[in-house]
């Protein structure tokens, strides 16, 4: 650009923005109106003049070495500087050109301070907030905490910046977090729960949101807010804890109930026995049959206990049913019932083997019961996919469909002698061992029973 042309200087005067040229040796060839009054100088003052020289404020700062930068690569430079003896912001554009350097700057003093402002508005939001607020590097270093972040994990900030989350949260929480704050580092903000450590030892249950801090569209750290949810913890499993004990206690009043009741009678028969003379055997069959009934009540709640997973092993499902089959035929041929396998090939379970023998046992003996008059009951072994099918089909009297529902409810009984225990340690086992039970029946006609238990036992 020739600035000697009277034209061009005509509008470089008129433009809004500070304009001044310089020649290879740094000295002003031009500068604009608009440049005069923002730099406080005249025209006169300056021409010919050496910038450096005419500004020596300026060495050092952002535009020394941003003009040498533009003037040896070459290159257009922009950028924001403030210049202190002025008092003022500038923002500035340079252009190289063969004779030398041309440069446009703009007063931006009023735009900064608002941003500064913006920024310490932003700055007392962290500082001031009552949760724990810091931010991370990309590596999950600390870059800042604010007050309550000290608090809540009794490091003083100066410690923080030379620590990582790592070290902080407890051994078993850990992936977990570390896959939380990646999701965070791949822009996708996460709220989750973890365990912390604090300085002195002691672990805090704590709400995590971690948010990307992304700068001209670029990740570049993660915002992390926590907030101690120990106490809320605390109370949430004193809850559970008072629940189970309620589900308990309402177990144990009906357990009590139904083991008091042949109590009572074999009480009343020893009275009896004790007081007469005469021939006591017919008390003691009935005696022996109360006994029984406590032995079968108390036998089958102790399977409700939990297996531990050191009792799972990879069984045969055709082996176990074999097992409870042998148990099974006394009874079987007493009440005129055959029982039929049908044996698909299976592949082994992880179960344990005591507790499914007991499953097939509680349903064929309930099969069984079903039909007073006899009949058959096929017992079907089968795969599909990942489970194996247990399935026990008897030609009984059926279950009505309004009481479907209450099958496997303890102490559900329709039958003199029973229990109503069979179907729920039934219903239990087979979910401990993550699979399904499925009762199919029609009244008058029969009812099927098919479990599926996944081959690689609970998920
Ligand atoms: P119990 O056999 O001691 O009665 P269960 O829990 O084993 O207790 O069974 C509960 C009830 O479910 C039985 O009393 C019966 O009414 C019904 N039931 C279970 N299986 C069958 C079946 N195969 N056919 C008909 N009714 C059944
Ligand atoms: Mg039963």
């Amino acid at each position: 650009m020739n600035v000697k042309d009277l034209k061009a200087v005509e509008i470089l005067d008129r433009i809004t923005d500070g304009f001044f040229a310089l020649d290879k040796e740094w000295n002003f060839t031009y500068i604009n109106k608009r440049a005069q009054e923002l730099l406080f100088r005249s025209r006169k003052n300056l021409i010919n003049k050496n910038i450096w020289k005419e500004f020596p404020e300026a060495v050092g700062l952002a535009f020394y070495d941003n003009y040498h930068l533009s003037a040896s690569q070459q290159i257009p430079v922009t950028f924001d500087a403030y210049f202190p003896p002025l008092l003022t912001w500038f923002s500035v554009s340079t252009y190289p050109s063969e004779e030398g350097l041309t440069v446009f700057f703009q007063d931006v003093t009023m735009k900064k301070e608002q941003e500064l402002k913006n920024e310490q508005h932003y700055q007392s939001l962290f500082a001031q907030h009552p949760d724990a607020v810091f931010s991370f590097d990309l590596e999950g270093r600390y870059l800042s905490v604010n007050k309550g972040m000290e608090e809540l994990l009794g490091y003083t900030k100066e410690e923080f910046l030379t620590l990582s989350y790592t070290p902080l949260v407890k051994e078993d929480s850990l992936e977990e977090t570390n896959h939380y704050f990646q999701k965070a580092v791949n822009g996708m903000t996460q709220h989750y729960e973890t365990k912390a450590i604090h300085k002195d030892g002691h672990v805090i249950d704590v709400s995590v949101t971690n948010i990307p801090i992304v700068i001209n569209k670029e990740i570049v750290g993660v915002y992390g807010i926590a907030k101690d949810i120990t106490m809320q913890k605390q109370s949430e499993e004193m809850l559970i804890r008072s629940e189970k004990l309620s589900v308990v206690g309402e177990l144990s009043a009906s357990i009590a109930h139904e083991i008091r009741n042949p109590l009572t009678s074999l009480k009343g028969f020893l009275q009896l026995m004790q007081s007469s003379s005469e021939n006591v055997s017919i008390y003691l069959e009935i005696m022996s049959d109360e006994i029984s009934r406590i032995e079968e009540i108390t036998g089958e709640l102790l399977l409700l206990a939990k297996p531990q997973a050191h009792d799972f092993k990879k069984e045969s499902i055709e082996r176990i049913t074999e097992h409870a089959m042998v148990l099974l035929h006394s009874q079987a041929l007493i009440n005129n019932v055959s029982l039929i396998p049908n044996f698909k090939k299976t592949s082994l379970v992880y179960c344990v083997a005591n507790q499914i023998k007991q499953v097939i046992i509680n349903i064929v003996k309930n099969a069984i019961e079903s039909m007073p008059n006899g009949g058959d009951i096929s017992i079907i072994l089968a795969e599909n996919e990942d489970k194996v099918q247990i399935i026990v089909k008897d030609q009984g009297c059926g279950i009505p469909k309004r009481f479907l529902s209450e099958v496997g409810l303890p102490f559900y009984t329709t039958k003199e002698k029973g229990t109503g225990l069979g179907m729920m340690t039934t219903l239990r086992i087979v979910e401990t061992h993550g699979g399904t039970v499925h009762i199919n029946s029609e009244e008058g006609k029969g009812t099927t029973v098919e479990i599926q238990l996944p081959i690689k036992g609970p998920a």
